[in-house]
This record gives C-alpha cells, structure tokens and sequence, in this order.
C-alpha cells in the first residue's frame, strides 16, 4: 500500500490537467502576466461565488490581511484582537503594519474565536486603561465559521472594524452567507494546499464596501492611481496577483463546491465510524456548513493523541497536528508577556487534537484503512 496523505495534490490536478494547461498556455500566450485581464475575469467570478461586491486580487493570504487592515487604517499602535490557536500568519500580520495582536481564547468545540474571551479582554483593557482596541479578526479555522452574529454585535458594541481570515473557509457558510463576506472585509488564502489552491502563491480581499475596495485596488500595486500609474496616493507595496495563477484558480474554482461536498461526504464517513471511541468529533453549530479542509480530532490527553498519531505513521498514514504551539506562548510573541495557562481551551487544544486526511479523492478503502489504525491505537 502506498502511503496515504493529508493532501493528494497530485489526484486534484489529474482530472483537470488539460484544462489547466490551456489555461496556462491562454496566458502564455497573451504576454499578459500580472493583474489584467485574467485577474479582473477571477475577481468577478468569486464575486459571483461569494455574493461579495469586491474582490481584489492580492499576492497571498497573508497580505490579504495585512492590505485588509491598512485599509481600514488600522496602523502603528493600534491593537488588534486574534484567537490564539491559529496559524502564525493572521497575527503576523497585525505586527507587519506596527500593530500589536491581542490574543484570546476559543470555543473548545468549534476551535473559533470565543466571544466570552473577547468580552473578558474588554473588561481587562478598561480596567488596565489600555489603547484602544482597534479591530477584531475572527478566524473560520478547519472549514467553518465563527460565531459571526456574536462577533459583529460586539464589533457594533466597541466600534471595532472586522475583517474575516477565511484563509481555511473559502465555500463554507455560515446562515446560508458566505464566509469572508458578513464583516468589513474578508480575506482568503489560494495556497495550494487550500480548499481552492492555485499551482503557487495567491490571494483575495473581500468586501462590500466601495471605499475599502478604491483603496485596496491602489495598496496592492504601490499606492498608485488606477489610470494614473506614476502618481501614487498611498504609501501602497507590491502585492499583485499574477495571471498564470488567476487563470489556474478560474478553472478550479468551478470544482470547488463538488470538492467540498467530497470532503463533507467523507467527515460523514469518519464521523459515523469514530463515534464510540471517546475521541471528540468535529462539532458543527446549526447555523454553519463545514467544509472540512481539515478533520480534526480531539483525543482525551496529549499522550493519547501523541500514540494515534505515532501509530497513524506506522501504518504509512499521514496525520497533522494544527497547531501544537498557541500564539501567546510563540517564542516571537513573548514580549505581549502572556504566560502558560493565560489561554486555557487554545493550550488544550494545541495538545490534543489531530488532524487526519479528508480530500475529496481518498477511497473508501483509504476512509476504511485510516478509521482502523485509529481504532488500533485506541
Ligand atoms: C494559510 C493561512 C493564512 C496565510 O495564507 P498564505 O496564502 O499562506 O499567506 C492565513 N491564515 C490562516 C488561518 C491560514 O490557514
């Protein structure tokens, strides 16, 4: 048997091949390579998709956050509100523009943002006469969507600006509204090993707001005017999107929702197979459709999860763990001065859970091998 991964690349690209090909060589063809024509044709088709007013196509997901952010001038010394279990680069990002993240805790089921934390920092900024909290990035972590309702109600409350990392979500939604698309901007990742990923580096801002979008069109390509390219109104950067990229996700995108109902069809399968074990299956409120990029599971103790993914290994499948360090405890973020035990359900979290592969082109076979080496383990 061969090894089983999280992601078969390879099995995604198989059946599309030729169409990306031509895709490629359509703009090979146009000497057109960055932004242009490609880029504006994506932009309008996940427009269509998401029932956002703007899309703007940016280098990658990371930038997405950080261009999000400066257009809503957020800057130096503001403080910006991030859940700790996350990957690196959403607070990243807050730090890349000169602002500080402020961490707190998730929902121990859904491993979103936890809005009781997010209250609780408020009563402690206050108390503490802290600066002003400036802006609140909610995460849709795995596949599936924050709290969004309870989000933007505290966002009214402290007049924070919102913007959604949908870097993991891009397809999920959360009451019949696609992520990315319900606070004052969304962003997304198309890293290739993304729901939808282009063959190298690419991203997308989403918003409903025309002045957002004027701004982020002149952020991504130096600060300049859009008919005047020598004249820059903002202090803007290189963050294009390349049309090789753009022409590849136009073809993906179209197998996007079937992708994610495979992957649905397989935590299904999971779900059903793994639910006398003791282990913690993925959790999905009413309100949400999960799109699984990725399965997660949450063993009893660190020592139980470390077995499991020990024995996975064994027998050659291939399991992460997303992630094993909580961002106030990085070695980087050390000087915001969070200690061990600061963020409890996030340090949990990162101790316990697993991921296993759920991609649309595993077999049943695959589903059946993957199901008994965890039984094994237990
Ligand atoms: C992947 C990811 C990003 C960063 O996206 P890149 O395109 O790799 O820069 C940001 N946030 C989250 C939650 C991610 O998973």
């Amino acid at each position: 048997m061969k090894r089983i991964p999280l992601l078969d690349m390879k099995a995604q690209l198989k059946p599309i091949r030729e169409d990306i090909n031509k895709a490629i060589e359509r703009v090979i063809n146009s000497g057109s390579f960055i932004l242009g024509k490609e880029v504006g044709k994506l932009e309008e088709e996940i427009c269509k998709y998401t029932h956002a007013k703007y899309a703007i196509g940016v280098s990658n997901g990371t930038d997405a956050i950080t261009l999000a952010l400066e257009a809503l001038g957020i800057g130096k010394g503001d403080r910006v509100i991030v859940p700790s279990f996350t990957y690196y680069a959403t607070a990243g990002a807050i730090t890349r523009i000169g602002a500080e993240p402020v961490f707190v805790d998730i929902n121990p089921k859904t491993y979103c943002i936890d809005s009781k934390s997010v209250k609780a920092c408020f009563e402690k900024a206050a108390k503490n006469k802290q600066r002003r909290i400036k802006a609140i990035i909610p995460v849709h972590l795995y596949g599936q969507s924050a709290d969004m309702d309870k989000i933007l109600k505290i966002a009214k409350n402290h007049n924070l600006k919102v913007i959604e990392d949908t870097a993991q979500s891009f397809g999920a939604t959360y009451r019949y509204k696609k992520t990315g698309t319900m606070g004052d901007a969304g962003t997304v990742s198309f890293f290739p090993g993304k729901n939808l990923g282009a063959c190298g580096d690419a991203g997308m801002v989403l918003t409903n707001n025309k002045k957002i979008a004027d701004r982020l069109l002149k952020l991504r390509n130096q600060g300049a005017g859009l008919s005047d390219k020598y004249r820059h109104i903002h202090l803007g950067h290189n963050n294009r999107l390349d049309a090789i990229q753009a022409s590849v996700l136009r073809v993906k995108l179209k197998f996007l929702d079937r992708w994610n109902k495979g992957r649905i069809k397989n935590a299904a399968y999971y779900n059903s197979a793994l639910k006398d074990t003791g282990l913690m299956l993925p959790f999905v409120p009413k309100t949400n459709m999960h799109i699984y990029h990725q399965y997660v599971l949450k063993a009893k103790t660190r020592q139980a999860r470390d077995r499991i993914v020990k024995h996975l290994n064994k027998k050659r499948v291939d399991s992460r763990v997303y992630y094993p360090i909580p961002l106030h405890l990085q070695p980087c973020f050390s000087y915001l001065g969070y200690k061990k035990g600061s963020l409890l359900e996030s340090e949990i979290a990162s101790q316990s859970t697993f991921a296993i592969p759920a991609y649309p082109e595993l077999t049943v076979k695959e589903l059946d091998i993957i199901i008994c080496s965890i039984k094994e383990a237990l």
